[in-house]
């Protein structure tokens, strides 16, 4: 299960509503910040997440919306929020962008006060542990270097305890060796293998997020199945033409995503002041019928579908 905050949701400028793009994912004990646009800082606060674990941030592109919150985020951190380890993650244009941002305006020079690391993205996997999975793919947006990234849950083999009752393997350790894989040797003197009583393997959930972006044909395969997608929906289908012009999507070409790629819910943020929430809704749902549009703090579980 992940669980998926959002912090920001407007598009291009904050509204009265809505802060800059910002949201957290979460599964275990990891949790990652999705870029960092301005005023992240205080939403942090304000959720009442707080800043501790949060040193992993992924940005989707280098546009000011999504990273001029980095340099305040940094500035505070100087100043009294202890943390060991800053790691950002970006497409080459974002991270010179970052770069000049928090080396050339915030430190100036200065040593940073935690191990700051500036690290590029490419597409693949990022981050891998214990079976969870943290990868990065490309978006079309405006510029280069733009990515979207994957949560990936580890797949598990059901424990099937009927079979196991059947072959006279006891609750307890024993069972807990065969779902870690061992075989074990029950009261009666038989081996019974992990093979006997572990069901075919199940996926983990799968959540995706996309920033920015232009196009969606290039994305149905890495979306395909996932449990939840993140976007953007910036326009509505009347003003189409501009969300082509300035490589964005509207919130039908959003729930198209969704349904060609056969998603289990969609998430639209990037929400622009020129609309009412009530009409992006609408025109997606009438495409794909399970999202929401997502509001400056709401906080949703991703799990599997079935
Ligand atoms: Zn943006
Ligand atoms: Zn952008």
């Amino acid at each position: 299960m992940f669980e998926l905050h959002f912090l920001g949701t407007s598009a291009s400028a904050p509204s009265i509503h809505r802060g800059l793009s910002a949201q957290v994912v979460s599964y275990d004990e990891y949790r990652f910040l999705i870029d960092c646009g301005e005023g992240t800082q205080r939403q942090i606060l304000r959720s009442g997440l707080g800043f501790r674990r949060l040193h992993r941030i992924l940005i989707t592109h280098g546009h000011l919306d999504h990273i001029l919150g980095l340099a305040g985020l940094l500035s505070t951190f100087m100043r009294w929020e202890a943390i060991d380890e800053l790691e950002i993650y970006a497409g080459a244009f974002a991270l010179e962008r970052i770069h000049d941002l928090l080396h050339g305006v915030v430190l100036r020079g200065a040593k940073p006060p935690m191990r700051l690391r500036l690290i590029p993205v490419e597409t693949g996997t990022l981050f891998e542990k214990d079976g969870f999975r943290l990868s990065a793919f490309p978006v079309t947006h405006r510029g280069p270097g733009c990515f979207g990234y994957a949560f990936e849950e580890p797949s598990r083999r059901p424990f099937l305890n009927e079979r196991a009752e059947a072959l006279g393997v006891p609750p307890g350790p024993l069972r807990r060796e065969l779902v870690a894989g061992r075989s074990v040797v029950v009261p009666d003197g038989r081996t019974v293998t992990p093979d006997e009583v572990l069901g075919p393997v199940r996926r983990g959930t799968r959540l995706l997020h996309v920033g920015d972006c232009a196009k969606t044909e290039d994305l149905v395969d890495v979306c395909r199945g996932a449990d939840g997608l993140v976007i953007e929906a910036t326009y509505l289908d009347v003003e189409a033409g501009l969300a082509g012009e300035f490589g964005h999507l509207t919130a039908r070409q959003a729930a198209g995503l969704a349904a060609t790629a056969a998603i289990g819910h969609l998430y639209l943020t990037h929400i622009s002041r020129r609309y009412h929430e009530k009409e992006v809704l609408q025109e997606a749902a009438e495409v794909f019928p399970r999202v929401s549009v997502a509001r400056d703090f709401d906080r949703f579980e991703i799990r599997r579908r079935d």
